[in-house]
């Protein structure tokens, strides 16, 4: 077992630490407050990388390996929780899209995703059907050379920001998860309509619906064959799961670090506040659970770096992340007192913002499914 980063880990932490410390932080609030798009900061992120981090290197990424895509993720998420999405998406994106792609289309949009000029959001949810996501009801039906696509997407994040989405259709209705294949919809495409919806938090890379009404799209913008989408989002999943994992991670050790230095300078009854344990052993516990958070995150990105099943230990992540951050960002909150109730410290922020990962990409519940699943096996669970 060899926990320490290589050398080049060790710099990319470096680089986008500073970078989430410099550039990312200072603004982190400013897209909350004015609901804008940190478009910016996207082209920002692109110059050091991190759009491209799983796109290959003939199209413009770094094709890094997941564990040092994870690295880079937890650094950038201690600055700017949202920003971190364009990371995920484009993640999702560059796997799906560099492993199964058709050369023109990966040519067309990946070296633009990897520059920060193309946003492509990931569509897989549907009004009536979130957690049973082969319950999606988009019809995708074949006619010559193009395929027509009619639905609705709901709860995607970008998508009125996003150029495209990969969104997940049925071709075969009756063939349950068999029946879902993956396309590359350009949003400027005719049929094409989008809305917006008003946020707890992550108010600057907003959600909204997909509307898609007999959207013609060529052929070759099938991700995969037909019928295999299901199981390419499932493996997507499996990476992103331990990425969103370290995304909260990132925030909450924000707040902890934070909070540290706030109650070193704090003093109550004639003691600085780590003086009592009431405050100092909440603090320690956190650390305990984000430590550990951390590295079932990095030995599952591990576990996919060296091709062995990791399908548990990514849902482990996302049922266990998300909550732990929750918890910590809220203690520090607390331990600040009143001044944590208000919007001058960034808890508040981050604690709405999370709480957003505690549903996205399937929730608690559906994860515990999936390890209980994986322990017992399909007959069972
Ligand atoms: C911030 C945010 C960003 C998102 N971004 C995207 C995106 O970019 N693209 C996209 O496609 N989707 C996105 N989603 C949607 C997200 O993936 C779904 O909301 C999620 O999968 C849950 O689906 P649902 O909302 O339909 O809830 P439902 O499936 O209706 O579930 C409702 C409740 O019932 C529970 N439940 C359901 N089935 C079971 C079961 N079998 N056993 C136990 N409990 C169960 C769930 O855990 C949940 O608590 C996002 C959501 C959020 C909050």
């Amino acid at each position: 077992m060899d926990f320490a980063f290589t050398q080049e880990q060790q710099l990319v932490s470096d680089m986008v630490s500073a970078f989430a410390r410099d550039v990312l932080l200072p603004k982190y609030a400013h897209w909350d407050r004015t609901g804008e798009l940190p478009r910016d900061q996207f082209l920002k992120m692109s110059e050091i990388g991190l759009l491209g981090l799983r796109v290959p290197e003939g199209h413009g990424g770094q094709n890094l390996d997941a564990v040092t895509a994870g690295i880079a993720m937890e650094a950038a998420a201690r600055g700017d929780f949202n920003c971190c999405y364009a990371i995920l998406i484009a993640c999702f994106a560059g796997e799906l899209l560099g492993r199964h792609g058709e050369e023109a289309v990966q040519s067309e949009w990946l070296p633009a995703m990897a520059l920060g000029e193309k946003i492509i959001c990931t569509c897989l949810t549907e009004p009536q059907s979130g957690s049973d996501a082969a319950g999606i009801r988009t019809r995708a039906v074949r006619d010559g050379d193009d395929y027509l696509i009619s639905g609705e997407k709901a709860s995607i994040t970008l998508v009125t920001a996003g150029d495209a989405g990969i969104v997940f259709a049925k071709t075969a209705p009756d063939a349950g998860a068999r029946g879902v294949t993956a396309f590359l919809v350009p949003f400027d495409l005719p049929g094409v309509t989008r809305s917006v919806y008003s946020d707890l938090g992550s108010r600057g890379i907003a959600r909204g619906s997909l509307f898609l009404d007999e959207v013609r799209v060529p052929s070759r913008n099938r991700i995969g064959d037909e019928g295999g989408g299901f199981s390419k989002v499932m493996q997507a999943f499996d990476y992103t799961r331990a990425l969103i994992g370290l995304m909260c991670i990132g925030a909450a050790q924000a707040s902890m670090d934070e909070t540290v230095g706030y109650l070193k300078d704090r003093r109550s009854f004639g003691q600085p506040l780590p003086h009592y344990q009431g405050v100092s052993f909440p603090i320690a516990d956190w650390a305990a659970k984000l430590e550990m958070a951390r590295w079932l995150c990095f030995r599952t990105l591990w576990l996919r770096d060296q091709n062995l099943p990791h399908t548990a230990e990514a849902a482990m992540c996302k049922m266990q992340c998300p909550d732990i951050a929750v918890g910590a960002i809220h203690e520090c909150l607390l331990l600040h007192g009143h001044y944590g109730y208000t919007k001058d410290y960034a808890h508040e922020q981050r604690l709405r913002d999370v709480i957003g990962q505690q549903i996205a990409d399937g929730t608690t519940q559906i994860q515990k499914l999936i390890v209980a699943r994986e322990i017992f096996g399909r007959n069972f669970v």
